[in-house]
């Protein structure tokens, strides 16, 4: 039997229709909707997509929300003086800065950002702060994609308890946060990177998978415990004819809209495994629209924390 495909387009719906009552009361205690800001520097194509559709999301969701665009030549001590100014802004509660940055501003450009936004307006959660605090398992802003896969796993009454969960990727944003949220939801955690050995056969001891590599497909079925939860974090735009050709062999329907439009989103999860998982995360439709309604989630939270301070 196919595995049953988890909806993130639909617990989205849910997590941002649990914020109506908390935006209205934020709106009533400081006479404003809560505030999200994002910083995007540069005219990365799909950084322009990603800022458009949490936005898009942040208006729709009744909050207010500003763009602050600075040019690719911008220097790091700009970009550090404009986040500075948005943590002095009493009207933002949550700070953005979008990844990746221009590579000419450098290696650490990014960590230097991350260091420099306050603690209290990190809703992406990335701050030195925020990590610390995760690893202790204290209450703060926790980033957005591997918060919003535990919300998936609970609201679609997956158990995770006892469970053996393998993650693939050890990145800041999501690999690392993601095996210390599985951890503190008592699963026996095991993180693997590119220099795992035989890491099909670690992978096939998990109840639950999470991929976040970067590689479109690299999780073909060898690597899958009949049953498990699989959760396809990968997003990676494939254009080239003969990968998507052995990628999609089993689903003509998305090789026709490949043939059509010349590329498409396929995850870090080969399509085939959907034979052997149980639960599957299908890409698009899957973690995707989580992050964006964790990144709503975090901002109503900084909110109420402003709110709190201010009553
Ligand atoms: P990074 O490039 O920062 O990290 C990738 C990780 O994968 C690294 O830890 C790396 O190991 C590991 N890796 C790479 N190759 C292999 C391999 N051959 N075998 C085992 N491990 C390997 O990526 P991110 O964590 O930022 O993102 C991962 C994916 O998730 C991307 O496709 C990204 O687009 C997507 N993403 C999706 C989001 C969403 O909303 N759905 C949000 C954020 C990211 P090592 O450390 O050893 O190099």
């Amino acid at each position: 039997m196919p595995a049953q495909l988890l909806d993130g387009k639909a617990v989205a719906s849910e997590i941002r229709a649990d914020l109506t009552d908390r935006i209205k009361a934020v709106r009533k205690r400081l006479g404003r909707p809560p505030g999200l800001t994002i910083v995007l520097v540069g005219g990365d194509p799909a950084s322009e997509v990603y800022v458009r559709n949490k936005l898009k999301t942040a208006e729709e969701s009744g909050m207010s929300v500003s763009l602050t665009r600075l040019g690719s030549d911008t220097s790091v001590t700009t970009l550090l003086e404009t986040v500075e100014a948005l943590n002095n802004n009493a009207d933002v509660d949550g700070i953005l800065v979008q990844s990746p940055l221009p590579e000419g501003l450098g290696d650490d450009a990014e960590q230097q950002v991350f260091d420099a936004i306050s603690p209290a307006k990190d809703v992406d959660g990335f701050s030195p702060i925020s990590a610390g605090y995760l690893a202790q398992n204290r209450a703060g802003f926790v980033p957005c994609t591997p918060a919003g896969v535990i919300e998936m796993l609970d609201r679609c009454d997956i158990p995770v308890e006892g469970k053996r969960a393998v993650v693939i990727g050890r990145s800041e944003i999501v690999g690392k946060p993601m095996a210390l949220l599985l951890l503190k939801k008592n699963a026996t955690v095991t993180i693997c990177h590119s220099r795992t050995k035989d890491l099909p056969s670690v992978c096939r001891e998990a109840d639950i998978l999470v991929a976040a590599i970067g590689r479109a497909g690299f999780v073909t079925p060898d690597f899958i415990k009949p049953g498990a939860v699989v959760i396809d974090v990968g997003i990676n735009r494939v254009t080239d004819s003969k990968q998507a050709k052995q990628l999609l062999a089993s689903q003509p329907k998305r090789l026709s809209v490949f043939e059509k439009n010349g590329s498409i989103l396929i995850g870090d999860v080969h399509p085939e495994v959907v034979a052997t998982a149980g639960q599957l995360t299908p890409v698009p439709g899957g973690v995707g629209p989580l992050t964006i309604a964790m990144l709503m989630a975090n901002t109503v939270r900084a909110a109420e924390l402003a709110t709190d301070t201010k009553s």
